[in-house]
């Protein structure tokens, strides 16, 4: 399997991801996905938990950024709910996004890790960024649109390769 469809990680939530753990890795800037990464599809509001671990996050002075394919509209009224700066219709898996966020947002790729939940958008573009990928399970992929749903079939085969080849869920090579 080509490396570019293999996340650096794989986690069942952004929760796991603690100061602690994301210090040991050199990492200082997030790039997050929205829909079904921080919170359901259909919801306007992201899991409880979830909100807990943005703000343990930015007590501890990480730089975080939202990076949606989603329309600037709706991401907006999110990231202004959680008080976070956005990057909309990121056109993930191409790697636009994540270039705006080195030269807008200063963010420092060497030290940046993109989250998401989809290996054909998020992980290969962060991948293709060169930086460090995060792949979690899905909130609630039942709830998502059609195009999302066709790609979800082939990115299990995907994910039981990683799985087989990487049981900790870590990307050795790294
Ligand atoms: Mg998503």
């Amino acid at each position: 399997m080509l490396k570019v469809f293999y996340p650096h990680f794989l986690i069942n939530s952004v929760v796991e991801l603690t100061p602690e753990r994301l210090r040991t890795l050199g990492i200082e800037y997030l790039l997050l996905d929205v829909d079904c990464t921080l919170k359901r599809y259909s919801n306007q509001e992201p899991e409880p938990d979830v909100k807990a671990w943005l703000k343990s996050l930015k007590d501890e002075n990480f730089k975080l950024c939202l990076l949606s394919n989603g329309v600037g509209k709706r991401i907006g009224q999110f990231a202004e709910s959680v008080q976070l700066p956005f990057i909309a219709k990121a056109c993930k898996p191409f790697t636009s996004g994540c270039r705006r966020a080195f030269s807008e947002h200063g963010f420092i790729p060497e030290k940046t890790a993109l989250v998401g939940d989809q290996i054909f958008a998020d992980v290969m573009a962060g991948r293709l960024s060169g930086i460090t990928t995060f792949c979690v399970t899905p909130l609630s992929p039942e709830e998502e649109h059609w195009f999302t749903r066709i790609k979800r079939p082939f990115e299990k085969i995907v994910l039981s390769s990683f799985r087989r080849k990487f049981p900790d869920g870590v990307w050795k090579e790294r």
